[in-house]
């Protein structure tokens, strides 16, 4: 694991720029950097005149669910475009790109047999597969998410069964490494002959009054043992019977059909084209894809329409920024952030060129803070922004980093990935849920966000001074080691920097 290594040079720099800093004047904000007219301006329109929860019934009601690669996904795409186009954007268009596999959900059954006889209510996850189209009768056995290693060494025990998925003890890995080993897992008990699991998102139990999640397993995985997330009330009960030595058989019936890849989709891109640095880019995006079970109101119905609101805002205040303002719907983030890797990709010789890329996608409560995903080099800069902010919220600043949304390849790339967290108490049911729909939000807290998604942007983009430019692989990869990241990343293929970072003395990850 990580452990911060200080060289002599190392420490040399390091009070070269304490020196440095001592004599540096404090970032200047709004106040002083001359930004603060257009602020107010785009204030106005984005408090005032927000068009956000217009759009967010749209989305819900006239697309709903889109899973990526669905024709509902391409009707979402086909929306956004024409959004982009009609609030005035420059150079509208959609990216494609393409994934590996389609999947579409068919249905999913559970009977309680024995002890007891009664219907149970199950899901498919994403990118699983099916039973026999009669279902499959068969005895519930556990197996302990916290111990796959144990798991792993006693393969033949699941065959026939189906597979409870139960935490048990304390887990000896963080949650992104049993998140990849389970994967893992269910690939082998595929070949052992189990015959269908019962584990939801991570393998873990569901959230919420008889609601069921779905979600991908791992980045950019399918599965050919069919996964299903239950209850947990109803998953409860089979591990209370379990605990008590108690037979448990369950009827499962689940049927899904893959598609063979590559299956297309598109990333919706829109400009504000900047008046002095056109070149200069900062990216402010959501994803558009969502899961199928509801509307996708939550995750992330307000993330893209506060993208939307936030380019709408920005043109009717009739500002200009110096440099470029990207407005991009992401889609097949919840495969794996599919989209925002192609972005990064194809945008690979431009990457120089861009700023920041935040992102709003942690469902439907009010910001509370930018985690500048690593950069800690440009805290003291955003936090003379956010100070302006405090008649309309007090937002925190952190270099936290957030690899399970779009930030991640921003951040990958050196970049300040910002992540626009919220505070979301609620989100927790309704993603992924059959509750992420509009009644879930609240119009004046999406419009809130909406409002300071655009003013964080403008600001970004228009400030005298450039706020950023991508560090150097070496820095990011030498940045990920030390905060921890570079297992998790190793372990989701997303590791690029191959011994970078590595530091030579000690051998350290
Ligand atoms: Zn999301």
């Amino acid at each position: 694991m990580t452990k911060p290594f200080l060289t002599l040079a190392f420490a040399l720099a390091l009070a070269a720029c304490a020196a440095s800093a001592k004599d540096s004047v404090k970032p200047k904000g709004p106040d002083e950097d001359g930004t603060k007219p257009a602020l107010t301006s785009i204030a106005g329109e984005g408090f005032y005149d927000s068009r956000a929860f217009t759009y967010l019934t749209e989305l819900s009601d006239d697309v709903g669910g889109r899973v990526t690669g669905s024709p509902q996904a391409q009707k979402a795409v086909d929306w956004g475009a024409a959004k982009m186009k009609n609030i005035g954007l420059q150079n509208v268009h959609a990216e494609k790109w393409s994934m590996w596999k389609g999947w579409t959900r068919g249905t999913a059954s559970a009977q309680l047999l024995a002890p007891l006889n009664r219907t149970l209510t199950v899901a498919a996850m994403g990118w699983t597969g099916s039973t026999p189209t009669q279902g499959v009768d068969a005895e519930v056995v556990t197996a302990n998410l916290f111990d796959l290693d144990e798991e792993m060494a006693n393969l033949p025990r699941f065959r026939g069964k189906i597979v409870l998925m139960k935490p048990e003890g304390v887990p000896r890995k963080n949650f992104w490494m049993l998140f990849a080993q389970y994967g893992d897992f269910l690939k082998e008990l595929s070949k052992a002959g189990a015959v269908a699991v019962i584990g939801g998102q991570g393998g873990f139990k569901a959230e919420g009054m008889n609601l069921t999640h779905t979600g991908i397993i791992g980045f950019a995985q399918d599965y050919a043992i069919p996964v299903v997330d239950m209850t947990m009330e109803d998953e409860g009960q089979l591990e209370r019977f379990l605990a008590a030595g108690k037979t448990v058989r369950v009827r499962i019936n689940v049927q899904n059909t893959f598609t063979g890849g590559p299956v297309e989709s598109a990333n919706v891109v829109g400009d504000i084209v900047g008046r002095e640095h056109p070149e200069e880019i900062v990216v402010v995006g959501a994803h558009l894809d969502s899961w199928d079970l509801s509307e996708g109101a939550t995750d992330d119905g307000t993330g893209a329409v506060s993208v939307l609101a936030a380019a709408d805002a920005i043109l009717k205040s009739g500002q200009r920024p110096r440099r470029t303002i990207r407005f991009v719907l992401f889609t097949g983030e919840e495969q794996g952030l599919l989209g925002s890797l192609a972005y990064v990709k194809q945008h690979a010789a431009e990457m120089k060129n861009h700023l920041a890329c935040l992102v709003l996608d942690d469902g439907q409560g009010p910001i509370k803070e930018l985690q500048l995903g690593g950069r800690n080099d440009l805290m003291d800069s955003m936090k003379a922004f956010t100070e302006s902010l405090g008649n309309i919220r007090e937002i925190d600043v952190n270099d936290k980093r957030e690899f399970g949304m779009d930030t991640g390849p921003f951040i990958l790339a050196g970049l300040p990935g910002i992540n626009m967290e919220q505070d979301s108490p609620d989100y927790k049911y309704t993603h992924h849920s059959a509750a992420d729909s509009l009644e879930e939000v609240k119009p004046d807290v999406l419009t809130q966000s909406a409002a300071i998604m655009p003013l964080t942007a403008f600001w970004i983009a228009d400030r005298p001074e450039r706020l950023a430019s991508p560090w150097p692989a070496e820095r990011t990869a030498k940045m990920l080691r030390q905060k921890g990241d570079y297992e998790m990343l190793k372990s989701f293929n997303l590791w690029t920097f191959g011994d970078l970072g590595l530091d030579a003395s000690t051998g350290v990850n």
